[in-house]
């Protein structure tokens, strides 16, 4: 059968990555969190001292440091799945933290950093058989994606799912913090001059604020095996 490229777009905190994931282990595709890799460049900057009281980002001091900034993924044995690493560091846990939500979305916005990323994500799809999550990658990274998918929830049921995954990893949550920060990146993330979040002509919307788990992995199976008979 023909290997695709399935591209999932949406909000913040809306389970994309667990709808990639899910599909891609059933399919036995690869999956890449392209988040993951903007969260890890934010990681960076934060290690560096590259952001002001105001949460502003030097970009001048980051853009030089560019060269330095290796960000890509190693296969967990356990798990199949991949794990980003920041200069050959894993840093999964790291990058997961409120501090580094709240600071990504100005890095995100950085065109040098999108040039950079996105880059990167062409060239892990050369070879289709790939599922990539994001905000831009049905419109910038893979516009020629054979399925696109954009997900959407509310920002209170976004919030509450990232509450409850906090705490069951053991951090520090507070869901009103949490709400803000959903908010606040959907504003970032619609507004940016650079590619900025939006669903691609093409999408299939997916809103998934009342469905389960189960409902919504099978009803992505179902499209993706639309697809693949199609391609
Ligand atoms: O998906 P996740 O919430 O981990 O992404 C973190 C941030 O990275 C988003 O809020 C957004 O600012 C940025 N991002 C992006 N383009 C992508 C993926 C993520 O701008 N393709």
């Amino acid at each position: 059968m023909k290997k695709i490229i399935v591209a999932i777009d949406g909000h913040s905190s809306c389970g994309k990555s667990t709808m990639a994931k899910s599909l891609a282990r059933s399919v036995g595709y690869v999956y890449v969190d392209t988040g993951a890799m903007y969260r890890a460049v934010t990681l960076f900057a934060m290690r560096r001292g590259l952001f002001a009281a105001d949460g502003s980002v030097d970009a001048a001091a980051l853009e030089a440091l560019m060269p330095e900034v290796k960000v890509d993924f190693v296969l967990d044995p356990e798990s199949g799945l991949p794990l980003v690493r920041l200069g050959g560091e894993i840093v999964e846990r790291e990058i997961r933290s409120l501090e580094v939500s709240s600071h990504v979305s100005p890095v995100a916005a950085l065109p040098f950093v999108r040039t950079a990323m996105t880059h990167a994500q062409q060239a892990m799809g050369r070879e289709k058989g790939l599922v990539m999550d994001g905000r831009d990658i049905g419109t910038v990274v893979f516009p020629n994606a054979e399925l696109k998918i954009f997900v959407t929830a509310s920002a209170e049921v976004r919030a509450q799912r990232r509450f409850d995954e906090l705490q069951a990893k053991g951090m520090p949550a507070d869901y009103a913090d949490i709400l803000r920060n959903v908010q606040e990146r959907d504003y970032i993330d619609s507004h940016r001059e650079v590619a900025p979040l939006r669903q691609a002509d093409d999408a299939l919307l997916l809103d998934n604020s009342h469905l389960t788990r189960d409902e919504q992995q099978a009803w992505l199976l179902e499209r993706f095996k639309e697809k693949t008979a199609e391609a």
